[in-house]
């Protein structure tokens, strides 16, 4: 089992920018994300990749079930990293981390005022932490998607969320206020794996840097 590596990445935006590395780095899936298989076997016999949701990825390559994976910077930070060994920003999936209101809502002022903001995200611990540093009051409600839907609602008066285009926003009419940080694709990988399957790991990492290198 030691002389097998599992990387762990989820289907979507970061499956699809990946590819072109793996490929790079001469790896081919045998299957497309889009089939129901959620362990996809490659071209070379000891690698494979396995399909999960995106925020679950450091928790599969903290428990070693996954040696590597590719995750945003944003559920790295929320998880906390902890077990985990980042060493490529991969840049790929590349967004923001924002604070955004309704077009018309004095977020400014609020804060001078001191008053006490509801924001929605999925990203409680970043969220939590970006405000204390502000010295912001802030009533955190923990969504699962949608997060532009909470002010439009009356559910919260701020969101935190990712943002690339904007389009979403502005369709629900909402503006950026601040940035929270920038995101992109981290590789990362277990570090005990990192020990023990070394002679495995480290080409790969090579390989991930290489290809990350050349497509920029
Ligand atoms: P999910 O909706 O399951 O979180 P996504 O494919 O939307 O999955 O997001 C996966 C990752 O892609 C995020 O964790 C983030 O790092 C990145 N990402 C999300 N939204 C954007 C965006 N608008 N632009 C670029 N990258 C994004
Ligand atoms: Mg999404």
């Amino acid at each position: 089992m030691s002389d097998f590596i599992s990387i762990a990445l989820s289907k979507g935006r970061i499956f699809d920018e990946t590819a072109p590395l793996l490929a790079r780095a001469g790896l081919t899936p045998h299957e497309d994300p889009d089939t129901r298989k959620l362990v996809i076997d490659t071209n070379r016999k000891d690698v494979r990749l396995i399909i999960v949701r995106a925020s679950d990825t450091p928790t599969y390559v903290q428990h070693g079930a996954a040696q590597l994976g590719i995750a945003g910077h944003d559920v790295l930070h929320e998880h906390g990293g902890a077990g985990l060994y980042q060493p490529l920003d991969l840049r790929i999936a590349a967004c923001r981390m924002i604070v955004a209101v309704r077009k018309g809502f004095d977020y400014s002022g609020a804060i001078r005022r001191g008053a006490r903001l509801r924001v929605a995200t999925k990203y409680v611990r970043t969220a939590r932490e970006h405000f204390a540093k502000k010295a912001v009051h802030v009533d955190l409600i923990k969504l699962y998607g949608s997060m532009e839907l909470a002010p439009v609602v009356g559910l919260a008066d701020a969101i935190v969320d990712l943002v690339s285009s904007g389009s979403t926003l502005k369709a629900n009419d909402l503006v950026v206020v601040e940035e929270v940080m920038p995101v992109s694709a981290r590789l990362i990988v277990n570090q005990a794996a990192l020990k023990t399957r070394r002679h495995l790991l480290q080409p790969m990492i090579e390989a991930f840097a290489e290809a990350s290198v050349s497509t920029s």
